[in-house]
């Protein structure tokens, strides 16, 4: 059985449903058996990521079932009829519209398991939608605190679901800290995004998906670098990959980040192990508009091992990225426009494959 082992100090711990960070503060990861992946078990599952359960730490057989509404699976197509080798990985093709699905539909099936009977979220929009999501489906009560400034059609979605949203004004950081306390004083599960590591269990099966479709790795990974959500999750099956050797090598991470809120792409810069918090400027993409990631030492950790590197983009990129996709037909959320502006500004060498990620669908911005 797994437990959560403290990514700074070593501790372990029992997974419980109030357990979500180390006494001494620190990030907990999954502390599991290591995971052999086995191609030939996928076609024994249904039509959805959770073809790839055998590499989740699931022992609640038969929760994830009652809790999955098909995600995953999502299209890799071709950007377009100009550009072979690069690809676009269409995730907001998804229950909620996002990729956050991915995490969101194991995180819940794990509270389920747990028995929790409420949890609370903290999100700058489509993690509190999908958490919404799957806590209705799962008929747990589900918190979700979200900035005041978040989208409006997002805050619509979330209370579509039956969830309660609670508006705090300030920073993203404001709202985590407003959720964090409730989730104290109130004694329930902290179904965090960004500090439960079930997330990334689900958001592993991103790399798997590109994996079964390439028939391997591709060269390069574009991915959005906020809370790293996606990042993590990508890195951690390309490595179950590698040591399984399934692959020989992992793709190298380009991690994208709004110019007004860096604070990874500029610890990349300096060497640093770890993110300084930045005083944000605002950025037109919300969902990485993270002035203080709690798990920057692995994101950094994790581009530097693909000898990968960090690309900012300026405010007017990210409108005429949107617009530029949309003319191919492709309608994301301004967010994910970010995606597509790195790729733009990244010097691609002939022939190598490139994988961007369509993360969330345009109508969810406002
Ligand atoms: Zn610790």
């Amino acid at each position: 059985m797994e437990q959560y082992i403290c990514n700074a100090c070593g501790r372990k711990y029992e997974v419980t449903r109030s357990r979500w960070k180390c006494e001494c503060g620190g990030m907990l990861d999954l502390d599991k058996a290591a995971v052999t992946v086995r191609p030939e078990t996928w076609t024994k599952f249904p039509n959805s990521m959770f073809r790839y359960a055998d590499s989740m730490p699931f022992e609640c057989s038969g929760i994830w079932q009652q809790v999955t509404m098909g995600e995953g699976l999502t299209p890799l197509l071709p950007l377009d009829g100009t550009t072979p080798d690069v690809y676009v990985k269409v995730d907001y093709m998804m229950p909620t519209l996002s990729f956050k699905d991915r995490g969101a539909a194991v995180l819940i099936a794990k509270a389920k398991a747990l028995g929790a009977a409420k949890v609370i979220a903290d999100s700058s929009g489509n993690a509190g939608t999908s958490i919404a999501s799957y806590s209705a489906r799962a008929g747990i009560e589900c918190d979700v605190y979200l900035s005041d400034t978040t989208s409006q059609k997002k805050m619509a979605q979330v209370k579509a679901h039956g969830a309660n949203v609670r508006e705090i004004p300030g920073s993203r950081e404001a709202v985590a800290a407003a959720a964090q306390q409730a989730v104290a004083d109130e004694g329930v599960f902290y179904a965090s995004h960004v500090y439960n590591p079930y997330f990334y269990e689900g958001t592993k099966t991103y790399a798997y998906e590109i994996f079964e479709a390439c028939g391997g790795a591709p060269d390069t990974l574009i991915i959005p670098a906020g809370n790293g959500t996606l990042l993590l999750g990508a890195y951690y099956s390309f490595k179950e990959l590698l040591d399984s050797r399934l692959i020989d090598r992992l793709p190298r991470i380009i991690a994208v980040q709004a110019a007004n809120v860096a604070p990874l792409a500029l610890a990349f810069e300096k060497g640093d192990k770890a993110a300084t918090p930045v005083e944000g400027k605002g950025t037109l993409a919300e969902g990485i508009a993270i002035a203080a990631p709690a798990r920057s030492k692995q994101i950094l950790e994790a581009v530097r091992e693909t000898n990968g590197e960090f690309i900012t983009i300026e405010e007017h990129e990210i409108h005429s990225a949107r617009t530029a996709l949309a003319a191919k037909g492709y309608y994301v959320e301004v967010t994910s426009a970010a995606n597509y502006a790195a790729h733009l500004k990244y010097d691609r060498a002939p022939g190598e494959t490139v994988v961007i990620p369509l993360c969330g669908a345009g109508m969810k911005s406002d």
